[in-house]
């Protein structure tokens, strides 16, 4: 592939919960320059854990003495406790790069808040309502810019054959463009963004995105990355999210109308009249919406997030987990990525071939790691989907121990027994270490 690289996959050893992380090395550069990032930061099992994976992470990142420790992309898949209760402490502890967030239109985070029942004043509804001034009111935080992954229009049949294309595809690269994308400017990674200038005026996104920007602190810029867009780092790896937002959780018109009427209360930053909005608005959705007997949903949005190399080429893999009490183990492949998928649904063969259409096949044939939907549960999950994807390794993050949850479900660890399961659990952490060349 024209690159050495070393590649960590890590998944914490928070309990019920998510927190991996992960870094990547062009070895074949000098000086070497990582690139480091994280996926989801919460549990719902005691803090402490998440507190110690938080040492360790810092002490992965090297400051040089200098500041704090980088993170260049943090990745929030959905609002769930046990995904974001660390959201905070990383943010305080943490310069961050780019926060990329799944976007959805503003009734519908307000449906999700509301979905939640929680009060109006709670952190998650905070979060929901505007994201941007949740994060610009955490003391230290630094993130450079906030990016939204929309979801795209419901997708239809994947196309079959063998010619099916390798989207989303890239525009060839050219003189300085093509020094950029490989890194060798000032610009490591590249981000196919949508800059809220750049949007139509009559895009409810830009208006959702101006009202949000307002709260922005800190030089903390927002932008939207394009729908089937990338990060690119060092013209070699690539970061794609998935957000399947035709999953969403729907509400009337009406309702919708009377969102943007208030949209000037809900963002414009004056709690009282914030709550105000949010009670009458709770009060129409509640009107149309039965929720005695409904379970949560806001688990239907989770943002999907593949991240593998650009040109496939030979890797070695070595995995340390308690099933491998002797150090490392070592195999050898051909693949390279990973696929996060938070609390995502894949409950389906439709579910599960619209993310393939999406991601497109040779992406989803080529995982090394695959974090299992929703921490093993039956709910996200349909029989014969890990023989679909066939990853190298299959790892689960939850604590098989809690006596509600179970996750994960046995049927679901049956399924993937054959995709070597790693469990990361309360103080085990599952690590993947990949050479590839
Ligand atoms: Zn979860």
């Amino acid at each position: 592939m024209g690159f050495e690289m070393e590649v960590r996959y890590g998944f914490h050893g928070v309990g019920q919960g998510l927190f991996s992380s992960g870094s990547l090395e062009l070895l074949s550069r000098i000086p070497s320059r990582k690139f480091n990032w994280v996926y989801d930061c919460g549990t719902d099992s005691s803090q402490r854990y998440l507190d110690s994976a938080l040492n360790d992470l810092e002490n992965d990142i090297p400051t040089l003495g200098v500041g704090r420790p980088y993170l260049d992309l943090v990745t929030i898949s959905h609002f769930d406790t046990d995904h974001i209760s660390g959201l905070v402490k990383l943010l305080g502890r943490f310069d961050v790069g780019d926060l990329l967030l799944p976007y959805m239109p503003l009734w519908q985070r307000l449906v999700i808040a509301f979905h939640a029942h929680r009060a109006h004043s709670s952190r998650l509804t905070s979060f929901l309502v505007n994201p941007v001034a949740f994060i610009s009111a955490v003391p230290e935080a630094n993130v450079k810019r906030i990016l939204f992954a929309t979801g795209g229009p419901p997708l239809e049949d994947p196309p079959r054959g063998a010619d099916v294309p390798r989207e989303p595809k890239r525009p060839p690269a050219t003189g300085e463009q093509d020094e950029k994308r490989r890194g060798m400017g000032p610009d490591f990674a590249v981000v196919d963004t949508e800059e809220l200038s750049d949007l139509d005026a009559a895009d409810d996104r830009r208006l959702d995105g101006e009202y949000m920007k307002r709260a922005a602190r800190n030089g903390t810029r927002v932008a939207y990355m394009r729908y089937r867009g990338a990060v690119v780092v060092a013209g070699c790896w690539e970061f794609l999210p998935y957000n399947d937002a035709q999953l969403a959780p729907m509400a009337s018109t009406s309702f919708r109308h009377q969102v943007s009427l208030l949209r000037d209360d809900l963002l414009g930053g004056v709690k009282a009249v914030t709550t105000r909005a949010l009670i009458a608005l709770k009060a129409l959705y509640t009107a149309e919406f039965d929720f005695v007997g409904q379970r949560e949903n806001q688990n239907l949005i989770s943002l999907f997030l593949y991240a593998g190399p650009i040109s496939p080429g030979v890797t070695e893999i070595y995995a340390r987990h308690v099933t491998s009490p002797h150090g490392w183990s070592f195999m050898l492949s051909d693949k390279g990525g990973v696929l996060y998928t938070g609390d995502g649904y894949l409950n389906t063969p439709a579910r599960f071939n619209s993310m393939q259409a999406f991601l497109c096949s040779h992406r989803v044939d080529s995982l090394v790691v695959l974090q299992v939907m929703h921490h093993g549960a039956t709910a996200n999950w349909h029989a014969g989907l890990a023989g679909k994807i066939k990853p190298e390794f299959s790892v689960f993050s939850s604590n098989p121990l809690h006596r509600g949850f179970r996750h994960p479900h046995t049927v679901v660890s049956n399924d993937f027994a054959s995709y070597r399961p790693l469990q990361a659990s309360k103080g085990v952490a599952v690590n993947v270490a990949l050479w590839m060349f």
